[in-house]
C-alpha cells in the first residue's frame, strides 16, 4: 500500500460514509470514521495523518503506547480509540494515552477507571461494549445485564458514558446485533453507538451508528498476527 493508496482509501470510506449517511436520512457529519490502524507501524499510520485524518483504533494498549507518542508529537489534534480488550492492570497507561475507551465491560473495570480518572483528572470518553451474540469467547456485557450495568457505569462510578459498542458474530447478519444495540443505547438514553467495520459499516450507518470503526479497508490487509508469547 502507498502513501496515496492510503490517502485515496481514505477518500473513498469517507464518501461511501457521507452516502450511507444521506441514504438513512442521517444528518452530516453525524458518523465519525476511527481508522484502526492495530498491528501497522507508525510509517504505514502517518500517510492518514498527513491526509489530514484525525481518529484512529487500536485494540492493544501496550503496542499503541510504542508506536503513538511519536506520532501524536507531530499531529497533536489526534484522538485515539483503545477497541480491545482493556485489563485492569493497563487502565493507567490506557487513560492516559486514549481518548475514547470503548471496551468497559465489566464492574471491576469501571471501578479501575473511575479510580484512575479521580487521581488524575483525564476523563477519556466511555463506551459500555455490549456482547450481543451472547458468545462465550467474546468480550462485553450481555444483553439481559446491559442496563444495570450501564446505570452503575454512570451512577456509582461516575464514568463518562458516551454510548455503546458492538462486534457482531462473524456468520450473522449483522443488521440485528445493530438494531439491538440501537434499542439498548436509545432506552439508555445513550447517543453514541460504535458499530460496522469494513465489510458492514454502510448497514451499521443505516441503523444509527456514530463511530464505525475501519482498518482493512483504509490500511489494506493486514499482515498474519506476530506470536505473541
Ligand atoms: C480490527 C477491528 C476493527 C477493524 O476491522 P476491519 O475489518 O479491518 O475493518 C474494528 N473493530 C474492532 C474491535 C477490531 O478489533
Amino acid at each position: 500500500m502507498t502513501d496515496i493508496g492510503i490517502a485515496e482509501n481514505l477518500n473513498k470510506v469517507k464518501h461511501r460514509i457521507a452516502a450511507a449517511g444521506t441514504e438513512a436520512g442521517r444528518e452530516a457529519g453525524s458518523v465519525t470514521l476511527v481508522a484502526v490502524s492495530k498491528t501497522w507501524h507508525a510509517g504505514h499510520i502517518r500517510p492518514a495523518l498527513d491526509a489530514g485524518h484525525v481518529t484512529f483504533g487500536e485494540n492493544r494498549v501496550q503496542e499503541a503506547a510504542g508506536k503513538w507518542p511519536e506520532l501524536k508529537a507531530d499531529f497533536p489534534d489526534t484522538r485515539l480509540h483503545l477497541i480491545g480488550p482493556l485489563q485492569s492492570n493497563k487502565v493507567g497507561k490506557a487513560v492516559a494515552l486514549f481518548n475514547a475507551i470503548e471496551t468497559v465491560d465489566r464492574p471491576k473495570l469501571a471501578r479501575a477507571l473511575a479510580h484512575e480518572m479521580d487521581r488524575t483528572g483525564s476523563r477519556p470518553d466511555c463506551f459500555v461494549q455490549v456482547n450481543t451474540g451472547e458468545e462465550l469467547q467474546k468480550a462485553g456485557i450481555l444483553p439481559k445485564e446491559a442496563d444495570s450495568f450501564i446505570a452503575a457505569c454512570r451512577d456509582d462510578f461516575g464514568l463518562p458514558v458516551k454510548g455503546l459498542m458492538c462486534i457482531p458474530p462473524m456468520e450473522e447478519e449483522p443488521s440485528l446485533h445493530f438494531a439491538l444495540l440501537a434499542k439498548i443505547a436509545q432506552r439508555n438514553g445513550l447517543s453514541g453507538l460504535s458499530m460496522g467495520m469494513s465489510h458492514d459499516y454502510e448497514i451499521a450507518i443505516e441503523f444509527g451508528a456514530t463511530l464505525v470503526r475501519v482498518g482493512t479497508a483504509v490500511f489494506g490487509q493486514r499482515p498474519p498476527a506476530p506470536v505473541r508469547g
